[in-house]
């Protein structure tokens, strides 16, 4: 986030009162940098685990050629997701790499309320919000086997432009910085093991 005038600014936050919600119903975050394999990974713990949901985020960023609106993200215009920050309508909200991302709120407090557990796939700033105001919600934190092969990663996807990726790879080295913040630090090496890893530490 910056503190730029032109820029939206971070809102106080009440947390939803977690003493009514079904034991069952869980706050899960995975962060972890650019590349590093968070979709990949979430694709199959979600095909495995139908039970479990996966938060849709709201972006500025446009969409990739395989993205689609409402499923991936919802894809809003800067003014719209100032809109979502006035109304107090994101969890939390941050920019990364030159654009904003946020977390709906009422689906979140809907699940939640439901006993269902909710995964959100947010950066390091979106990550901190949720800490401080859902102290209770289970942090993970996914790293790369090296950074050599985080930048093959991300150059495999074959997505991003030159200059995205080169952003992304200077935010990586300030996020796997913060990786000690977390409950949880995986490294995602072999896939098939690291989703087995998951699977222990989120059905423990
Ligand atoms: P993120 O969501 O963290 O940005 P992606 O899930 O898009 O990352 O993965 C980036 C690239 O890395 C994709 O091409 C994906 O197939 C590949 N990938 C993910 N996990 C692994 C892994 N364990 N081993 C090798 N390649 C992987
Ligand atoms: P991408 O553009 O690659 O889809 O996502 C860029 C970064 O934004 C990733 O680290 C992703 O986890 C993060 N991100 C996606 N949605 C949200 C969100 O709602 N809030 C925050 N804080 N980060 C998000």
């Amino acid at each position: 986030m910056t503190s730029d005038s032109t820029h939206p600014q971070p809102i106080h936050l009440e947390p939803f009162n977690q003493s009514t919600p079904p034991p069952s119903g869980r706050l899960i975050v995975f962060t972890g940098p650019s590349g590093v394999g968070k979709g990949t990974l979430l694709r199959t713990l979600m095909f495995n685990h139908p039970e479990l949901h996966l938060s849709v985020s709201a972006t500025t960023r446009q969409p990739r050629p395989d993205e689609v609106d409402g499923k991936h993200y919802h894809f809003v215009s800067k003014a719209h997701f100032e809109q979502m920050i006035c109304k107090k309508e994101l969890l939390e909200w941050a920019e990364f790499a030159g654009h904003f991302y946020g977390t709906p709120r009422l689906p979140i407090e809907q699940h939640i309320h439901d006993g269902h557990s909710i995964i959100l796939e947010i950066e390091l700033q979106g990550a901190r919000q949720i800490h401080r105001n859902f102290p209770d919600a289970l942090r993970i934190f996914i790293l790369p086997p090296t950074f050599e092969e985080l930048e093959s990663r991300i150059r495999m996807r074959n997505q991003d432009s030159e200059a995205a990726i080169i952003r992304r790879l200077e935010q990586a080295q300030m996020e796997i910085a913060a990786a000690p913040e977390f409950d949880v630090q995986l490294v995602n090496d072999d896939l098939n093991t690291t989703v087995q890893t998951l699977e222990a530490i989120i059905f423990k």
